[in-house]
């Protein structure tokens, strides 16, 4: 499925099966989930994506040929994740210095490079990952990037023991589980209204679930953002108690209203999460099967995708889309 043009639905269209140049792997794709970021690069809120541009980039599939230059990371029919971090520079400052996601001159999957939206796709080895052998195809998808970029934003929180988050989708879920795992307290904001998301949180253990329009009962050591709303910055730095950190855990947020200096004084710290680093993904692999972390997945056929990123934009979407792919 093919992104011609933002504001347009993608096109199915047949496209040739890539060869694996130096240093890639051609995956034969199973399965690829659908994130809020597909939905920022098909709405054109993310600048420059590459045109026309096979989407998504959390990508589960098979080992079917290596190029030349692969380590022996990988043989013939291993099964791999291909993440949003595609392809860095290893040479610049923020590379030599493991900060690989902010690389200058990194490549991103389905943004800046093809993705997953498709039957096959070509990876660079060095940014794959072996999944855990627990999760399926379709199990494991959802956990390419919401997990590996929602772990980063959770490890920025440090040992904070009052843990909230503002956005209770698919990153809030994955992390929330890993948070209440490692001993966290939880608290969870959702849209105001949504009680069912609130009675979902409760139950999955979360001492205390409320609208982002109201307070915590207590004071919290931490916040993580993963709902793509400005407002909601100034919210929870006001949630905070002293010292506490705010992490913004997405891509793109609408415009943060000004407010005054008091709400960050006192050592509140407010930051944001960019991308990922291998690291992460190493890290996330080997915790998420031990807490285990579930995912919800409703699968749709490739074809179909359009209909999921639909569904996904009116909040139709209980569960994640899961794209999968016709194995004949
Ligand atoms: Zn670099
Ligand atoms: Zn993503």
């Amino acid at each position: 499925m093919v992104l011609d043009q933002p504001h347009q639905p993608l096109q199915l269209r047949d496209v040739e099966k890539p060869r694996p140049s130096r240093g890639q792997l051609l995956v034969r794709i199973a399965a690829c989930a659908v994130c809020r970021t597909d939905l920022h690069v098909v709405d054109g809120e993310l600048p420059d994506p590459k045109l026309p541009l096979i989407p998504g980039h959390q990508i589960v599939g098979y080992v079917e040929e290596i190029g030349e230059e692969v380590d022996s990371k990988f043989k013939v029919g291993d099964r791999v994740g291909v993440p949003w971090l595609g392809w860095t520079d290893g040479e610049c400052a923020y590379c030599r210095s493991h900060r690989e996601n902010l690389c200058d001159r990194a490549r991103f999957t389905g943004y800046t490079i093809d993705g997953g939206y498709a039957e096959f796709t070509v990876a660079d080895a060095r940014f794959c990952f072996h999944l855990p052998d627990r999760y399926n195809d379709v199990e494991v998808a959802p956990l390419l990037c919401a997990g590996l970029i929602g772990y980063r934003s959770y490890r920025k929180t440090g040992d904070a023991q009052k843990l909230g988050i503002y956005g209770f989708g698919n990153a809030g879920h994955l992390i929330a589980q890993i948070a209440l795992f490692e001993g966290r307290d939880l608290f969870v904001f959702t849209r105001p209204g949504d009680h069912a998301t609130q009675q979902d949180a409760r139950k999955l253990g979360a001492i205390w679930a409320g609208g982002s329009d109201q307070m915590p009962p207590e004071k919290l050591d931490a916040a993580i953002i993963f709902a793509s709303v400005g407002p909601l910055v100034p919210a929870a730095l006001r949630a905070l108690a002293k010292g506490g950190i705010v992490v913004c855990g997405g891509i793109h947020m609408s415009d943060i209203p000004s407010f005054p200096y008091d709400e960050l004084w006192e050592e509140r710290v407010l930051t944001s999460v960019a991308n990922l680093t291998r690291r992460d993904g190493e890290e996330f692999f080997e915790i998420a099967p031990r807490v285990p972390v579930k995912t919800d997945a409703q699968t749709f056929p490739l074809e179909q995708a359009n209909t999921a990123l639909d569904q996904f934009r009116s909040g139709k979407l209980k569960d994640t889309a899961v794209l999968v792919m016709d194995v004949n």
